[in-house]
């Protein structure tokens, strides 16, 4: 299986719940690298242009709002499978319908606040991570 990266958000609500280091660490442990992590505070249009795929869906002000409120951590993470593992380990959108041990489980409130975002496949991957780590900010590498 190839090694892929993927693009991680540890959303306001996690943060706020002093949950970032905690979902940092469950991340590592189960076998990813943290290749580039920092913390923002997501302006309107970053929040709107990052989720524009969701703009017919009726939750996108909810959404939009909840990624405005408070910083987040936005990081790339590397291992093999990435982009399926890390939604493995995240869990269902629905905090209540996500398996024991996902990070969704453990620290999502709704079905809206649910402490983490994953990119869904490798090519959105891609696109959402030169859409935070713009040129080379991404070292190389995890070794
Ligand atoms: P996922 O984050 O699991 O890939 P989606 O891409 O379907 O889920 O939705 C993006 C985000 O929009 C979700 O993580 C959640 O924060 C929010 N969301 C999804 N469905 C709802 C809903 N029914 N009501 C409110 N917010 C929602
Ligand atoms: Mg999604």
């Amino acid at each position: 299986m190839a090694v892929e990266r993927t693009l991680s958000i540890i959303k306001p609500d996690a943060v706020e719940k002093k949950k970032a280091g905690a979902i940092l660490a469950l991340l590592e442990d189960a076998g990813f690298s943290i290749l580039a992590c920092k913390r923002m505070h997501l302006t309107r249009q970053q929040a709107e242009g990052f989720y524009a795929v969701h703009k017919a869906r009726p939750f996108f002000g909810e959404l939009v709002e909840f990624m405005m409120r408070s910083p987040v951590f936005v990081a790339v993470l590397e291992r093999e499978d990435a982009v399926a593992q890390y939604r493995k380990v995240m869990g269902a959108t629905d905090p209540a319908k996500a398996d024991d041990g996902t990070i969704r489980k453990l620290y999502g409130g709704s079905v809206g606040e649910n402490a983490v975002h994953g990119s869904d496949s490798l090519d959105n991957a891609k696109i959402e991570i030169a859409y935070f780590f713009p040129g080379n900010e991404v070292a190389p590498s995890a070794g």
